[in-house]
């Protein structure tokens, strides 16, 4: 049998709508969190379930049941504190797997101590990516 997996984004800016918007449009189970509800509003069409709340707030993750999700994908940036108050609860709900979007070394760092599975660094990774596109092109420039 072929169990969708569900997954949780919280946070719907650039990075954390996008990881919504293609898993939505492959077929997956997402849920949608944000504080703010403009975004969310943008998100409930396309989301599986879309809802304002403070992820930073045990009792708002309990009641979404956040810890029956396969997958749950941290992506608030600018705001490191929330960020890691948020990591930390998912981690001692007993979340099976969490990606955190990390801002600078130190965040990255602290999301490594608390348990994170994998911490992604959106711009430095694609700026990774990119350089080594144009090397491989140089190649096949000579
Ligand atoms: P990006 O670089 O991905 O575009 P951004 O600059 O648009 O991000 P950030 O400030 O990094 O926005 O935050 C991403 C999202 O996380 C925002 O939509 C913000 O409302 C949301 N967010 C911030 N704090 C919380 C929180 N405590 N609970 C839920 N969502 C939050």
């Amino acid at each position: 049998m072929n169990v969708k997996k569900q997954y949780a984004v919280i946070g719907l800016g650039r990075f954390g709508g996008s990881i919504c918007r293609t898993l939505s449009e492959q077929g997956m189970e997402v849920l949608a969190i944000d504080i703010d509800e403009d975004r969310v509003n943008e998100f409930a069409s396309i989301a599986s379930y879309a809802v304002v709340g403070d992820a930073t707030d045990e009792n708002v993750l309990k009641s979404l049941g956040i810890r029956n999700f396969d997958h749950v994908i941290v992506a608030i940036g600018d705001n490191i504190q929330a960020s890691i108050l948020t990591t930390l609860i998912l981690k001692e709900l007993g979340v099976q797997h969490i990606t955190v979007k990390a801002t600078n070394d130190y965040h990255e760092k602290v999301l490594q101590k608390i348990g994170a599975d994998q911490i992604v660094h959106p711009e430095r990774d694609m700026g990774e990516r990119i350089a080594n596109n144009l090397l491989s092109s140089n190649v096949l420039d000579y």
